[in-house]
């Protein structure tokens, strides 16, 4: 297997991927795969219910919330949000640091009033918005942010203080990777295919105050307590996805939990900065050092030419999947939970030595 510096779908550890295929025949003795029992089955709720109090354990989310499975990907929740919370005059606001966070406030638009409370897109989104930038509207339905900016290789360290305002973050790209209070959100949502498992569900974690405030004029699967009422299985969830989740979560609890995860995101993200300021500006980091990302680390070349040389010949030593977004360009390490040190040990002494071939 290869490096694999993708940033979602992303790699996922050799150990999960070796325990599904085990069990990919035979799940616990069903004689059929997970893929193909049934989600009313005792063995399914045994996995949807298991990876809830697992995630729960893990991020110690307090007790007053609930961890919901949704399709659609973390852009289903774009648009969940403010369908559930954008009623009666009440105005969503929003923090726009990147691409994503700005499709969020643009599917908004859509469903009614709304407030851009901060944004650094003048600054090409080189970092996150500083906390007394931010400047909520009068009668705010919550305050939007993204906590990992993917694209721009940013992410917030800090996270504003809101008061009565529930405080909703996209955390797609840095979920499960770092301690946070989960009490000072209303609700975090993630796509699932970055550092909790494979592509095909949201997960949201969702207070029970926000449940009960959902908006009861939506369709049943846009409204979350559809959801929550019923253990996210009002329909056919995405149940391969869901165990491969369940999976990931006893693959972190394993590694010591958040704890050591923590600390090894921050090693890892070290390595690769380290190369990038050693370089005497050869690789030119894209987001500003106070909003370093621990998840995506952003940098350019001298030129676009030896940027694809780059991409290809770190290709041939193992190392994949590190061409940038066209957004920013250049080169983007995506370097996740389940990328171990030993990947970004390897990157950097590539580019150690291709500064050394080229410059
Ligand atoms: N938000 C962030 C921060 C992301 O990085 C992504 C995907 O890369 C998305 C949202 C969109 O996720 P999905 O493809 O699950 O809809």
């Amino acid at each position: 297997r290869v490096f694999n510096f993708n940033p979602g779908p992303a790699t996922l550890p050799l150990a999960i991927l070796e325990k599904a295929q085990k069990e990919m025949l035979n799940y616990n003795g069903t004689g059929m795969s997970v893929m193909e029992i049934s989600h009313r089955s005792k063995d399914f709720e045994a996995i949807i219910l298991g990876a809830e109090a697992l995630l729960k354990e893990l991020m110690a989310i307090p007790d007053n919330y609930r961890v919901l499975f949704i399709g659609m990907g973390a852009t289903g929740q774009f648009d969940m949000i403010p369908m559930n919370y954008i009623v009666d005059g009440k105005i969503g606001n929003y923090v726009i640091t990147g691409s994503f966070a700005n499709k969020a406030y643009k599917e908004a638009v859509k469903v009614g009033p709304t407030h851009i409370a901060a944004s650094t897109k003048d600054l090409n989104f080189t970092r996150v918005a500083n906390l007394d930038e931010i400047q909520m509207s009068e009668n705010p339905a919550y305050l939007h942010i993204t906590s990992n900016n993917t694209i721009f290789g940013t992410q917030w360290k800090e996270f504003p203080d809101t008061g009565d305002v529930p405080l909703i973050a996209d955390m797609s790209s840095d979920i499960l990777s770092r301690k946070i209070d989960v009490s000072k959100f209303a609700l975090i949502y993630a796509g699932a295919q970055k550092n909790l498992g494979p592509a095909g569900a949201a997960v949201v974690i969702i207070r029970d105050d926000m449940i009960e405030k959902s908006n009861q004029n939506l369709p049943t699967m846009l409204k979350y307590d559809t959801y929550a009422k019923n253990n996210s299985l009002y329909n056919t969830p995405a149940s391969f996805t869901i165990y491969m989740i369940k999976l990931m979560l006893e693959w972190v609890k394993e590694q010591g939990g958040l704890d050591v995860i923590e600390k090894r995101n921050e090693e890892k993200a070290k390595i690769v900065y380290d190369a990038v300021d050693a370089s005497n500006g050869f690789y030119k980091g894209h987001a500003e050092v106070g909003s370093r990302s621990l998840m995506n680390v952003t940098f350019r070349l001298p030129n676009e030419d030896l940027e694809k040389e780059f991409v290809a010949e770190a290709a041939k030593v193992g190392l994949a999947g590190l061409k940038g977004h066209r957004e920013v360009g250049g080169i983007r390490a995506s370097i996740y939970n389940a990328m171990p040190v030993e990947g970004c040990r390897k990157l950097a002494e590539f580019m150690k030595e291709f500064q050394a071939k080229k410059a």
